[in-house]
């Protein structure tokens, strides 16, 4: 099981070394190599989905379900204030691995790690023709 060519995949079998900080039957979590802070960690599917846009429900939920306990205990170890959670989708909104996975990344006040939020509006009408198209496109 698991993509060889998949450095997450590799990871997750043990063939290539991380530090670990968690493994269960269906999800496994180290630190990122490259921490925005320390204890910086992914929490990724052991098996090989390349995004959100291709798992399951039930192994989404099944590794899901370890981000409550493990961003406490990474909120515990590094005293940080608060955490990010982040899933990147698809190369534009800045995946760079084709494995799904979460980063949780330890937030504090004055760290500057701040993200670019260019908030827009909506011009008239617009929210009601996207609410649409969505709505059709989850009954399609
Ligand atoms: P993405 O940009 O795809 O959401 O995030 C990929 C993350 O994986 C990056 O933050 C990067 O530092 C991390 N990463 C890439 N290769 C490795 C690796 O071989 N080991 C670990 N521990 N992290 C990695
Ligand atoms: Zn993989």
């Amino acid at each position: 099981m698991g993509d060889p060519s998949c450095i997450f995949c590799r990871i997750a079998a043990g063939d290539i070394p991380a530090a670990k900080v968690l493994d269960t039957a269906e999800a496994t979590a180290f630190l990122d190599i490259g921490p925005l802070a320390p204890g910086h960690t992914l929490l990724i599917p052991r098996q090989h989905y390349e995004s959100i846009l291709d798992v399951s429900p039930a192994i989404l939920a099944a590794v899901a379900a370890e981000l409550p306990r493990l961003a406490r205990a990474i909120i515990n170890a590094t005293g940080a204030e608060g955490l990010n959670v982040l899933l990147n989708t698809g190369a534009s909104a800045g995946q760079v691995v084709p494995h799904l996975h979460w980063h949780l990344i330890p937030r504090r006040a004055g760290d500057h790690l701040g993200f670019r939020w260019n908030a827009g509006r909506y011009a008239e009408g617009e929210s009601d023709a996207v609410r649409s198209a969505i709505v059709a496109a989850l009954n399609a």
